[in-house]
C-alpha cells in the first residue's frame, strides 16, 4: 500500500536550502505537500506590516517557482492555523507534519496545540531548528536562567554550540497529486501587494527577492563588502553591510548559511576581508540570535519595557511631531534621510536606525512604542525580536540597553558618518547643493549660501524641529524623574 503524504509547513523559513523540516520529511519516503498559511487569526497574533506583506508575496511566489522546479508547488491558505492544518491532514490523509521552530509566545502557543492534537490522533509531528544558531533555550547563565547581557551571551552562545553546517537543498520534492483541498488559495488572492496608492513600487528596483536572491546577496557582499565590515559598518554612505536582515527574517537564507559561507569563502581567499571584519560581522548575527533569547523569555517585549521602572516615564503625545519624523521632515537632515530611505527602500541603514529612534525617543520623547510600530509597518525587515529588542535598547528600558543619558547629537552623528553627505545628498535631494560644512545643519548656512543652494528654509525644507540643546536637557530631566522616582 502507498505510503500516505506528509506535510511540510513553511513559515519563517521560505526555502528550500538548508531546511531541515524538509530534509528530513523526504527522508520520510512519503510524498510530501508543502504548505504556507497566512495566518492573522490565532490568538495573538500580530498582523505583518505593509512592507513586509510585500516581501512576503515576492518570497511565496520565489519558493512555489523552486518547488515547481523540483516537481511540486506551494498549497496556500488563509485562516487560523489550527484548523488549516487539520483539515489538511484529514483532506490529504497526511501522516505527518513538519516545520521549522518559531519563538513568539503566541506561535509556540498554536504549534503546541497542533502537536498535541496530532499525538492524540496518532500523526507524526516533528520540528527542527530552521531559523537561528542558537535557539533561545539553549544559552543560560551558570545558574540555568536567561542571559540579560549581549557579551556573556555570545561568548556562552560560541564556546559551547557548533552551529550545524547547512544542508544542501533536495533534487527533488516528491509530491502527491491527489485533488486540492477546498481551502487552497491562489498567492493574488492573498491581497498582500499594495495598490491605490502603490506606495511599494520602488522596491523592486533595490531588492530581488527570495532564496536565489539572498544566496547572490550573501556572495556579492563576502566579495565585496565585508571588507571594511569592522570600522564602515558604521557608514550610510558606504555598501560594507549585507542587506541580509529582510532575508533573514523571512528564511530565505539561513543564518547557518551565512555563517559558514562566509567562513568558507574566507579560507579559499574568495572574500578578501580581514579576521576582524569577519568577527564583527559574526557578532551582529549574534544580535540577532540574542534579541530571539530575548523574545522568548519575555513575550511582551514589542508591548511591555523590559525594565519595569520605564512604566512610569513622562511621555509626550505630540502627533504633529510623530508624522514629522515619520516622513522625514524633522529639519535635522540625518534624521530626515534615513527616514526616508526606508519609505523608498523599505530598509535603513543600522546607524541611522539608531539616530532616528534616539531622536524620536529622546529630543521629541515620544514612546518607543509608537516608532516601533512605524518600523514594523514600514521595514521590509521588521521582526518581531530584532525589532522590539533594538527599539527598548535604544529607550534604554530594554536588556543590556544603551544608558538614557545616551542622547545623540544628529548633527556630529551625520558629520561623523556621512562625512561628504552623499547618503544625505541621495535620500534629501533639496539639500543637495549645500556644501558639505553646511549639509548636516543648513540653518547655520549664512543666508547667500542658502540662496546658492536654492533652498528657503521653512518652506523647501523645514527649520529643525526642535534645538538639539533643549531637546537633550528635556530628555535628560525626563529620565532623570524616572531613575529618582
Ligand atoms: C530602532 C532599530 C530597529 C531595528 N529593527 C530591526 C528589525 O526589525 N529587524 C532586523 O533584522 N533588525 C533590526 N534592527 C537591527 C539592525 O539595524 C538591522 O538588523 C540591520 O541594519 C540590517 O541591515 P543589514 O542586513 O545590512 O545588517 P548587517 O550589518 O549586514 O548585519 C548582518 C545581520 O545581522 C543581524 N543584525 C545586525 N545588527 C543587528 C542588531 N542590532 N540587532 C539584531 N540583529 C542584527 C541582521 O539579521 C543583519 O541582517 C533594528 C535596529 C534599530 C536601532
Amino acid at each position: 500500500m502507498s505510503k500516505g503524504p506528509v506535510l511540510v509547513w513553511f513559515r519563517d523559513d521560505l526555502r528550500l536550502s538548508d531546511h531541515p523540516a524538509l530534509v528530513a520529511a523526504l527522508a520520510s519516503d512519503c510524498p510530501v505537500i508543502p504548505v504556507y498559511i497566512f495566518d492573522e487569526q490565532s490568538p495573538g497574533f500580530r498582523s505583518m506590516g505593509g512592507a513586509s506583506r510585500w516581501w512576503l508575496h515576492y518570497a511565496l511566489d520565489s519558493l512555489d517557482q523552486s518547488l515547481r522546479d523540483k516537481g511540486s508547488r506551494l498549497r496556500i491558505l488563509r485562516g487560523a492555523a489550527m484548523p488549516c492544518i487539520t483539515d489538511l491532514i484529514k483532506h490529504y490523509q497526511a501522516q505527518g507534519v513538519y516545520w521549522s521552530r518559531r519563538y513568539g509566545a503566541a506561535e509556540m502557543a498554536v504549534d503546541a496545540s497542533i502537536k498535541a492534537w496530532c499525538k492524540d490522533n496518532s500523526i507524526a509531528c516533528e520540528s527542527f531548528n530552521g531559523s537561528l544558531l542558537v535557539e533561545p533555550w539553549m544559552v543560560t547563565t551558570q545558574a540555568g536562567q536567561p542571559m540579560k547581557v549581549f557579551t556573556p551571551f555570545w561568548k556562552s552562545a560560541r564556546a559551547n554550540n557548533t552551529f550545524a553546517q547547512p544542508l544542501p537543498a533536495p533534487q527533488n520534492v516528491t509530491s502527491t497529486n491527489g485533488p486540492a483541498s477546498p481551502h487552497e488559495l491562489a498567492l493574488a488572492d492573498l491581497n498582500l501587494l499594495p495598490t491605490n496608492p502603490d506606495w511599494a513600487k520602488g522596491f523592486s528596483s533595490f531588492w530581488s527577492v527570495g532564496e536565489a536572491g539572498a544566496q547572490q546577496r550573501l556572495l556579492d557582499f563576502l566579495s565585496d563588502g565585508l571588507k571594511g565590515y569592522g570600522e564602515d559598518r558604521n557608514r550610510p554612505d558606504r555598501n560594507n553591510v549585507s542587506r541580509l536582515a529582510p532575508y533573514l527574517r523571512f528564511g530565505n537564507i539561513s543564518p547557518r548559511q551565512v555563517w559558514h559561507v562566509a567562513i568558507n569563502r574566507m579560507e579559499t581567499g574568495e572574500c578578501p576581508a580581514s579576521e576582524r571584519d569577519l568577527t564583527v560581522f559574526q557578532s551582529e548575527l549574534g544580535w540577532r540570535e540574542f534579541s530571539y533569547h530575548l523574545l522568548f523569555h519575555n513575550p511582551s517585549l514589542a508591548t511591555k519595557n523590559y525594565q519595569a521602572r520605564f512604566d512610569a516615564f513622562p511621555w509626550r503625545q505630540d502627533q504633529a511631531a510623530l508624522v514629522a519624523w515619520q516622513k522625514g521632515r524633522t529639519g535635522y537632515p540625518i534624521v530626515d534621510a534615513g527616514m526616508r530611505q526606508l519609505w523608498q527602500t523599505g530598509w535603513m541603514h543600522n546607524r541611522v536606525r539608531m539616530v532616528v529612534a534616539s531622536f524620536l525617543i529622546k529630543h521629541l520623547l515620544t514612546d518607543w512604542r509608537d516608532g516601533e510600530a512605524w518600523f514594523w509597518d514600514t521595514l521590509l525587515d521588521a521582526d518581531p525580536a530584532s525589532n522590539a529588542a533594538s527599539w527598548q535598547w535604544v529607550a534604554g528600558s530594554g536588556a543590556d540597553a544603551a544608558p538614557y543619558f545616551r542622547i545623540f547629537n544628529p548633527v556630529l552623528q551625520g558629520e561623523r558618518f556621512d562625512p561628504k553627505g552623499d547618503y544625505i545628498r541621495q535620500f534629501v535631494p533639496e539639500l543637495a547643493r549645500l556644501p558639505k560644512e553646511f549639509i548636516n545643519k543648513p540653518w547655520t548656512a549664512p543666508e547667500w549660501v542658502l540662496r546658492d543652494a536654492v533652498i528657503t528654509l521653512g518652506t523647501d525644507y523645514p527649520h529643525p524641529l526642535i534645538d538639539h540643546k533643549i531637546g537633550r536637557d528635556r530628555a535628560l530631566a525626563a529620565f532623570s524623574a524616572i531613575n529618582n522616582a
